[in-house]
């Protein structure tokens, strides 16, 4: 796999801001090209000091830590710039993949059946899109790219915590196509948009299509809220992560589980990690942090943990369907 590291961009901003020490921050799936990311720095005459701590997404950047170390800047790779306010200047490299997903997404052709075909990718491979773009058109297919939400940068971009850019043209598409890793993205547009997605990994050329009734899904979360419902004590969890500190919404959870009687605490955390709750005997979590723990990590914690939606569930305030997903808003802040 070949990334754009935006080298030239980097130096600039280092020369610009006349850093002496470099705060670099890189998600699990960079880390290995390290050598590679850190000779810019080298060459320049900067120290760079690798913040070695969680990296999953530009809502987690490490600007106190890294001015806590004195550094002077700090440069954020893997993720495109959200807009979360920062203490120190910040330049974030989005570590682009260069190959194109074209023969994966030629292979999918099949599976697709949709003449007009809503378009989505994450930031690595958003650099493609229009590519992908004209080669369904020169197959017969209308592709269509939405506008990007509050939290995304570029048309047809997707975050585990903004389906923005599916809902702004789910009536104009018969379903849509994802070219990128896992399942979440896809089971979030799905139950956004009650469209089929067809996935296509554009790594491991696999293809998976995602119903626009995700049942297995459903069934599992409905199991889960139902194990939360029965529990006294609750804990409601927030981040101190900048892009995840969202707490204002997780004080109105608070109030509205202490509304129907139950017992319940506010606790902020940075890794929402199921370690830090061993000790409190909470009976259920709920997460006002990253929309995909409740989801993705559900299995690692001993208690049952839901999202924002699934609590007004849980205490009867809404039906279960329409099911969706939480997403990440300004006013959650
Ligand atoms: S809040 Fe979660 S889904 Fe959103 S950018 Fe951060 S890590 Fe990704």
């Amino acid at each position: 796999m070949r990334y754009d590291f935006e080298e030239g961009k980097v130096r600039q901003f280092l020369k610009r801001r006349k850093a002496k020490r470099a705060a670099v921050q890189l998600p699990s799936g960079l880390r290995p090209q390290l050598s590679q990311i850190i000779r810019v720095f080298e060459e320049a005459g900067v120290k760079p000091v690798i913040m070695a701590g969680s990296c999953y997404g530009a809502c987690d950047l490490a600007d106190m830590e890294a001015k806590r170390l004195g550094c002077d800047v700090l440069v954020h790779y893997g993720h495109a710039d959200m807009g979360v306010p920062t203490r120190l200047p910040t330049l974030y490299i989005e570590a682009r993949v260069e190959d194109s997903p074209l023969g994966a997404v030629e292979q999918a052709l099949p599976e697709l059946k949709f003449r007009r075909v809503g378009l989505l990718t994450t930031v690595q491979h958003i650099g493609h899109i229009n590519e992908v773009a004209n080669f369904l058109r020169s197959r017969g297919i209308q592709p269509v790219i939405g506008k990007p939400g509050q939290r995304v940068k570029y048309p047809g971009q997707l975050l585990g915590c903004d389906f923005g850019c599916t809902r702004s043209i789910a009536s104009r598409v018969d379903g849509f196509l994802y070219v990128g890793t896992g399942e979440f993205h896809a089971i979030g547009v799905a139950l956004a948009t009650g469209k089929e997605v067809v996935v296509v990994n554009p790594i491991s050329g696999g293809l998976k299509t995602i119903a626009s009734d995700p049942k297995d899904f459903l069934r599992k979360r409905r199991a889960m809220i139902s194990r939360a419902a029965a529990g006294e004590r609750f804990g409601v969890v927030v981040s101190t992560k900048p892009g995840q500190a969202r707490f204002r919404l997780a004080a109105e959870l608070v109030r509205r589980l202490r509304a129907k009687g139950r017992e319940v605490y506010l606790a902020a955390v940075d890794e929402v990690d199921p370690i830090r709750f061993a000790d409190f005997r909470f009976d259920a979590l709920v997460c006002a942090a990253c929309p995909r723990i409740p989801i993705d990590d559900c299995e690692r914690f001993e208690q049952p943990i839901l999202t924002p939606f699934e609590v007004t569930v849980a205490l009867g305030d809404a039906p279960f369907r329409p099911y969706r997903l939480d997403e990440v808003r300004e006013s959650d802040f």
